[in-house]
């Protein structure tokens, strides 16, 4: 038997014993944070997959990973999906600063903070954009000075996801006021558990408040956990942002979530609203013929992203790749996004409930996720911001 047969074989009879029923199909997802209660099958999922090196399965062994190669991580994936697991870890941890310390860190960085990492031991903000500096990044204003062996940061970030859950954020901040503006940054790691941390919920029209405001008064971070080097920050974030990209549009193997994008369920979930009618051939298709046109389209290019995904995947294994990063996660955004409008349309009045027994579960879902959705194409670089890295970057085209 080859070894990847026997990998196979060995890994399906693996996951067919150790993967909890409430671990499979739809649920709760770890992302680190050690102030969200975890259900049962969830955590015990958690535990195993991380005590094999799954959670990441393409990182050092020494660090918490399995090392497996081109050939033997998609094995993986696929047995995975075969059997509807849920990936056991995901979040800012295990996708973004991992796999920034492992490629830029030092080996007592690594060792240091990849093993927690890769248990799902802490959860992870990221702490890069602030009322000043969005887009234009670079003009942050967030200072750290040193003092002795650690650093004492004061500034305002914004947008921090999640922040109110999280252990720890990875912060940019200006370590040098006199070069220019992209050169006296650095990427520092900070501990939220601290006085000097104050996270202030930004409440949303929904009521909702998954974002915050992240204020850091005399906050202290240990010099040696700037990753990177003083005043590369803009360089390490930039990868950083990299692996957020290539995370939305799922073709991040370097973090745990490569290659997972799941099947189109457009048409499945326009059905119950559109008036359906056979052909001659005994063929039932949807009566409205622009409605028609315009899904089996929008399954084409959704056929396209998966296969630009998994030639991706193959073409950059256990590297997530640059600039592509940009291009794939816009095309992801705008396909998704389209989904969501060809629903909500089809829908008709259906699909504009928020709340209340008129509207079954699954018409709210639809109506918040398309509105949820529209933060696709803000949320890790816009989408002017990545069409500009795609004509400089990719394209080569004249500033
Ligand atoms: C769901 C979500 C989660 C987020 N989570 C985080 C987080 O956890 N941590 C964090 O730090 N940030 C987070 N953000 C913030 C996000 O990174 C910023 O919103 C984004 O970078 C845009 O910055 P801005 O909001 O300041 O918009 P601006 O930069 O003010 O942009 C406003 C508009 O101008 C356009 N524009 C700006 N510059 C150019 C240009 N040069 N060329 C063409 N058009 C341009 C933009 O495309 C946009 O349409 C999150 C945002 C969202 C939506």
């Amino acid at each position: 038997m080859s070894e990847a047969s026997e990998f196979r074989a060995d890994t399906r009879a693996w996951l067919e014993e150790n993967c909890p029923a409430g671990a499979r199909g739809p649920g709760q997802v770890p992302w680190g944070s050690r102030k969200v209660q975890l259900e049962a099958d969830a955590a015990l999922w958690l535990e195993r997959m991380a005590e094999r090196g799954w959670t990441v399965p393409t990182w050092p062994k020494m660090y918490g990973g399995a090392e497996l190669d081109r050939q033997l991580y998609p094995i993986l994936i696929e047995e995975l999906k075969r059997i509807r697991a849920r990936t056991p870890l995901t979040g800012r941890g295990v996708n973004y600063i991992g796999p920034t310390i492992l490629e830029l860190g030092t080996d007592e960085q690594k060792a240091r903070w990849l093993p927690p990492i890769a248990r799902g031991d802490g959860g992870w903000a990221m702490g890069y954009s602030e009322p000043g500096a969005g887009s234009d990044l670079a003009s942050l204003s967030t200072r750290a000075e040193l003092d002795g062996d650690n650093y004492v940061i004061n500034g305002r970030k914004t947008w921090t996801s999640d922040a109110m859950d999280c252990d720890y954020i990875f912060v940019l901040v200006r370590t040098d006021f006199d070069k220019p503006k992209h050169e006296g940054i650095s990427l520092i790691l900070v501990d939220m558990d601290q006085p000097g941390v104050q996270v202030h919920p930004i409440r949303l029209i929904s009521g909702a408040s998954p974002f915050n405001e992240t204020l850091f008064e005399d906050a202290v971070a240990p010099a040696t956990d700037i990753i990177g080097g003083v005043n590369n920050g803009w360089t390490v974030g930039k990868r950083l942002l990299q692996f957020e990209r290539s995370t939305h549009a799922g073709i991040n193997t370097s973090g745990s979530q490569g290659g997972r994008t799941a099947e189109s369920r457009l048409p499945e979930q326009v059905k119950p609203y559109v008036e359906i009618q056979q052909t001659a051939a005994g063929q039932n298709i949807i009566a409205d013929p622009d409605l028609r046109e315009r899904l089996t389209r929008h399954e084409m290019d959704y056929t396209a992203q998966r296969l630009t995904q998994a030639r991706v995947i193959e073409e950059t294994q256990a590297r997530a790749p640059g600039f592509a990063s940009s291009a794939v996660k816009l095309s992801n955004a705008l396909i998704t996004q389209a989904a969501d409008e060809l629903l909500i349309e089809a829908m008709g009045t259906r699909g504009v409930g928020w709340q209340g027994d008129a509207f079954q579960d699954r018409e709210i879902e639809a109506t918040r996720e398309w509105l949820r959705q529209k933060s696709l194409t803000i949320a890790g670089g816009t989408k002017e911001v990545q069409m500009n890295i795609i004509a400089k970057r990719v394209l080569g085209l004249p500033d």
